[in-house]
């Protein structure tokens, strides 16, 4: 195949499909033959153009594929592997964040879908440094969200200050939400789901939370105080007013972690963060190491992402269908380059 078909944003909102000549991957990267992509809501910052984009761009950051052919200088992973890429496109290894191990924050990092080309395509270029594992557990399309909505929530879990039998509420059951209540419950948190109006309840309730918090009926501060306080909320739902409307369901010494990007502030009054010395802090997705191990705990645990799959042909209507809030829970686009990906176990 001497040409590559892909869904590229060409202004703001304005998709197109075009097919583009097979390129080489260039020294420290690889070409992976794309068999799903996640829509994930971050793709809204390329296709809306609120991130600085230059066009036309490919959006796309939950890619999963097999490696078949690698550039010069890379180390470490084989041609017909199959891997992941993530929103961090890769770290650089010598700036002052990556030599002090703190790779999120690599000075020099790209973000896939933005600064480069991501998963919207057959095929796609991607920095080494930024692969993560597939386990075979998983169809391609089912790991696909793991290596966002799932690292998101798995990693700030992960680095949260809660031991076992601890509360943990999760805020919002969407695309991250969803993910994030099975991850707390299975690393052994008493957990409370935390949604607006009762149609969540039930799911909450089947993901594995032992509480579900309607914050439409009550005020979800309350309702969490009344539980013994909340070591950490996790909140995937973005608006600042989510985060200030739950803030006071901290027990002394908690943080509220905040994982839905927007522009609206957060307001908490210093008297809340002083008296029982609370917290909010944000979290941006997770380095490679710790996808691998997002994808390892989720087929170890059984963890998995509802999804809906559809035909790469098919990148603008679902891209709609996210954005309306119409995604039950992430859709994953799939080309004609993987298996059957109607589940996502295989
Ligand atoms: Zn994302
Ligand atoms: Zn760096």
């Amino acid at each position: 195949m001497s040409a590559i078909y892909r869904v590229q944003v060409t202004k703001p909102g304005e998709f197109a499909t075009v097919m583009k000549p097979l390129v080489d991957p260039g020294p420290g990267q690889v070409r992976i033959r794309v068999e799903a992509s996640g829509v994930c809501h971050s793709d809204a910052g390329t296709v809306e153009g609120s991130f600085p984009i230059i066009w036309p761009r490919v959006p796309g950051h939950e890619v999963v594929g097999r490696i078949d052919a690698i550039g010069s200088g890379v180390r470490g992973w084989e041609v017909g592997q199959r891997v992941g890429v993530g929103f961090l496109g890769g770290s650089c290894g010598y700036c002052e964040f990556c030599r002090n191990g703190d790779l999120v924050n690599c000075r020099n990092q790209e973000f896939t879908g933005v600064h480069s080309d991501g998963g919207y395509a057959e095929v796609m270029i991607a920095k080494a440094t930024g692969l993560m594992r597939i386990p075979d557990d998983f169809s391609s399309a089912g790991a696909a969200p793991l290596l966002c909505a799932g690292l998101t929530t798995f990693s700030a879990l992960r680095n949260a200050p809660a031991k076992a039998g601890e509360l943990v509420a999760v805020l919002g059951i969407g695309g991250l939400g969803h993910l994030g209540v099975q991850y707390a419950r299975h690393m052994g948190f008493e957990v409370a789901a935390i949604g607006r109006g009762t149609e969540s309840a039930e799911l909450a309730k089947k993901l594995g939370a032992h509480h579900y918090i309607d914050s439409a009926a009550t005020d979800p501060a309350a309702a969490l105080q009344a539980l013994g306080g909340a070591k950490v909320i996790v909140v995937t739902a973005s608006g600042g007013k989510t985060v200030t409307e739950t803030f006071k369901g901290l027990r002394p010494g908690g943080v509220s972690i905040d994982l839905g990007a927007g522009p609206e502030p957060i307001e908490v009054t210093s008297m809340d963060l002083i008296f029982a010395t609370r917290k909010v802090e944000g979290a941006l997705t997770g380095t490679p190491a710790v996808g691998d191990a997002t994808l390892r705990f989720s087929a170890l645990s059984g963890v998995s992402a509802m999804i809906e799959t559809v035909p790469l042909e098919q990148a603008a209507a679902a891209y709609a269908k996210m954005m309306a809030g119409k995604a039950r829970f992430r859709m994953v686009l799939v080309t004609k380059n993987g298996a059957d990906q109607s589940s996502p176990l295989k």
